[in-house]
This record gives C-alpha cells, structure tokens and sequence, in this order.
C-alpha cells in the first residue's frame, strides 16, 4: 500500500467537555497521568479511587478535582462524557470499559486498546489552541517526541493570540468581505505586529494593532528583526531567532553567520549575504541601512542575521537608528555572544566568587591614542576581559595592559571558532600573546579572555599559545611518542 492510501483506524476529534463531568478510575500513576492531562481542560473532573497514591492524592487537592474515595461501581459512571479506565488492574479495566460502554459512554483504558473507544493524544496545550497528536495507541515515545517538536515551534503566546483572534472575529466578519481580504488581514493578525506584541507579552498593544490593521484595511507593513545567530554552532540559536528565521521573506546576513543558521530559514526566503568579511567586497554600513530601510517600505519581513549577539560589535545601532529615522518597525533578538561561547568551550568562569565580580566587552581595536582606554583601569582591578576582533592587535593589547599595570602573569585563554567542531584552544599569560598576533594558521574568528577568573579554567584541551611555549610542548609530544 502507498503511504498515500494509508487510512487511519482514529479519526481525531476535539470533545466538547467544558463543564461536562469527565471520570477517572484509578488510584496510581496511571490515573495522575490522565489527571494531569484532563486537569489542562475546564471539565468537571471526578477521580474514584479507594485507594489513592499520595501523588494523586495531592494533585486532586491542588486542582480541585472530586475524588470518590470508595470501591468503584457502575453507577459512578452515569452522566459523564468520557471514561478513562487507568487502575493498572487489567480486570478492573475490563469491568470499568464494558459498564462505560452500556452506558453509552465512550472508554479509553490505559495500555488497552481493545478496550478503547478513543484514543488520548500527547498534546501541546496552547489554549484556546490545541494539537493533538496520535499513533492510535502505537507508539507513546514517538507521539511524546512530535509532541515536544512542535511545542517547540510554537510560542507560548499563541494562547492569548488565538483567543484575541477568537474576539475579533466577528468584528472581522463585519468589516471585511469574505474571500482574500479577509485572509489577508488573518495572516497579517497571526504573522504581524499583533502577534509580535503579543510575543513580547504586551496583550493591550496586540489588541491596538489588531484594531489598527482591521480599520486600515491595507497591506501589512514591513518588519525587521535584528536577530542574534549565536557564535556559529546552530543549536545554540535561540527558538526566537528560529521562528524569525522560518516567517522571513528576506534573510540579510554577515559572513559570519554560518551556512547552517542561514539555511534553517524558510524555504522561499530570499537570502541576501552583505559581506564584512576581511578582503571580500562587501556593502558597506550606509548600504546595508538603506537596504533595510527599502525593504522595509516595500512590506517584507527581514531577518537581519548578525553572529553572536546583534547588539555586541554588531553595528545594530547605526540599522535601528536609521529604521527608527525612517518610522520601521524592527525588534532585537539577542543571541549568544562570542565570549560566552569561548568561556563554555574552557569551562571558565566569567565571574568568580571572591575573585572577580565584573566583566568588560572590548575590541583591541580602540587602542590607538596615547590615553589608556577605561576598561585597563578596570582589568586591573580585576574585572574578567573580552577582547573581540583583538588578533591583529594582540601585541598591543598586551603591552598597553602592562603599561597600565597589569601583571604580565594574568592568564589569557584564547578560543578560535568557539562553539563550532573545529575549535582550537590556547592558554597562556599576558606576556604570550604578543604571539597571537604571529598565529597565521588561525583562519577562523578568535576571542581572547583576560583574566584572574581565567585561570579557574579547565586547560585539559587548550594548547600554549606563544612560541618557545610552543617548541617545549612539541618536544614532549615527540618524547611521549618515542
Ligand atoms: N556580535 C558578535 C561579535 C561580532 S565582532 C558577538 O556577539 O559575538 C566579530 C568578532 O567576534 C570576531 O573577530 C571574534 O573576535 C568574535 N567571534 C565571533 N564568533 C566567534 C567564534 N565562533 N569564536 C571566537 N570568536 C568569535
């Protein structure tokens, strides 16, 4: 048989129960699991169970479920629209399915099927919205498995969405003809500004912008997300950003975001790479801004891809300056930064109870006056340092510490491409990493972290980072080969 002409043996359905009474048989784990699940509903939950586990016991108090503690019986049954037979004794299922079923009274039985008139799903509660996912009794762990995908991609506030679309909807009725304009302004409500509103828990700003497009009544205007990609392994990107990236119209992004984020991206998404990588033409800022700003107008949706976190060396603030200019909509979304990506990759401590209490974002790049910049001030009293961009000024990072005062034994760790497989870890002193600099091989972005807290770090992986360091540790390599 093709997968086409595979019929299903449940045809699924959503019960009404609100107010309806809804009985459990049962005493013990079996029971709380199909409590815990029926207790998401607004049924009128009877528990009967003579003997009740103490876990049972006290969600029945905590949920205001009734509980019939006595011998169970058929007459429990009357009235109810749903049955669950869930006492974990096969004999007692039986009974509770075959006295449901002369009622008229349609039975699930726990691990039964053929004692099954239904089937419960694993569901993803998004109240009013609901997915219910079955295998018709085949196969809990997959239903839980799809269950947890898709509760992933939908975001909590859907809920509160839904409902908000639900008051609306007559309103809808109303005011748009039936046909594409109505959907228009549907896809507009589910994907535009109500719902980003929504997203960021602002319901009474939803509700404004719901009533803002119902009135206007014209096509959705654009939106920017200004979305942090993390420091290059893809899971390490937030679901957010995932959700951005799956409803772009446009994905605009630097080259060092890497393929795989990109490519998580809605399938028909333009993709536009802008560059800024050393040597390769690229658009410059001004171009870039005014590129947002066009599609913007024209009412696409744009993520705007940024590695790391988009509000750290990431010119964010040039873009939403010019959007704010220019009366576009735009959001952050913030990401992973590169410094915490490296701290993971050492197993070290950002702050250190007793050691050091502050942390400074830097780029070596502002070293070029002859004042020293405020943060060596704060390295010196012990403040962890994150030096972005700093390879090609590694020797002047170093000296203008030492200048200042920092002892040339305060330990560095260096990480290129933190996060990704092919990382390379570096350990040293201050007085080292002059030697950075000289590091050709390293193609690959690197941090650099300064430190006390660094030394807390785990060095099991790292390599010395300056040379003659170098030449011993190959030595002992050679020695450990012979
Ligand atoms: N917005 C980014 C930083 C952009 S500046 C963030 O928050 O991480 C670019 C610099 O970030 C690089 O020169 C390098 O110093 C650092 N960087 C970015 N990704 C990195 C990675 N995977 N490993 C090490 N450093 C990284």
């Amino acid at each position: 048989m093709t997968n086409g002409a595979a019929k299903l043996n449940a045809f699924p359905v959503f019960v009404r129960v609100e107010g309806e009474a809804v009985i459990i048989v049962g005493g013990g784990e079996e029971a709380l699991a199909k409590a815990r699940l029926l207790g998401q509903t607004s049924a009128r939950l009877t528990i009967v169970a003579d003997h009740a586990e103490p876990a049972l016991a006290a969600w029945i108090a905590a949920n205001g479920a009734t509980h019939v503690n006595a011998p169970y019986e058929p007459a429990l049954l009357e009235g109810a629209v749903l049955v669950f037979a869930a006492s974990g004794d096969e004999a007692l299922d039986r009974q509770v399915s075959n006295d449901a079923r002369r009622l008229g009274i349609a039975v699930n039985a726990v691990d039964r099927p053929e004692l099954c008139d239904f089937f419960t799903p694993a569901l993803v509660n998004r109240a009013p919205l609901a997915v219910a996912v079955g295998t018709e009794g085949a196969g809990p762990v997959l239903a839980q498995m799809v269950r947890a995908k898709i509760d992933r991609m939908l975001p909590p506030s859907l809920g509160p969405l839904a409902a908000l679309g639900n008051s609306l909807r007559e309103a809808a009725d109303r005011v748009l003809p039936k046909g594409s304009r109505r959907r228009r302004f549907w896809n507009d409500f589910f994907t535009g500004a109500p719902a980003r509103a929504m997203e960021i828990g602002h319901a009474s700003e939803a509700r404004a912008a719901a009533a803002e497009l119902l009135a206007r009544n014209a096509p959705a205007s654009g939106h920017i997300a200004l979305v942090g990609a993390g420091p290059g392994a893809e899971d390490l990107l937030t679901l957010r950003a995932q959700r951005h990236l799956m409803e772009a119209d446009v994905i605009m992004y630097d080259a060092l975001v890497p393929e795989a984020v990109v490519a998580m991206g809605r399938r028909d998404a333009e993709r536009l790479p802008v560059g800024k990588r050393k040597g390769c033409h690229s658009k410059s800022q001004d171009e870039i801004n005014a590129l947002l700003v066009k599609l913007g107008r024209e009412g696409k949706r744009v993520v705007r891809l940024k590695s790391g976190d988009p509000l750290v060396f990431g010119r964010a603030g040039e873009e939403m300056q010019a959007l704010r200019d220019a009366g576009i909509s735009y959001e952050v979304v913030p990401g992973v930064t590169a410094a915490f990506a490296a701290a993971a990759d050492f197993e070290l401590p950002l702050t250190l109870r007793g050691v050091t209490s502050s942390m400074v974002f830097t780029t070596g790049h502002d070293l070029k006056g002859s004042t020293l910049p405020d943060w060596a001030k704060l390295a010196i009293s012990g403040a962890t340092v994150a030096v972005y961009m700093g390879r090609s000024v590694a020797a002047d990072v170093a000296a203008r510490l030492i200048e200042a005062g920092l002892s040339p034994d305060t330990a560095v760790a260096v990480v290129e491409n933190a996060s990704l497989a092919d990382r390379r870890l570096f350990h040293g002193t201050i007085a080292d990493l002059p030697a950075l600099q000289a590091r050709d091989e390293l193609t690959g972005p690197v941090m650099t972290l300064i430190g006390d807290a660094v030394a807390g770090a785990n060095f099991a992986r790292s390599t010395p980072l300056a040379a003659q360091n170098r030449v011993a540790a190959a030595r002992e390599t050679e020695g450990a080969e012979r």
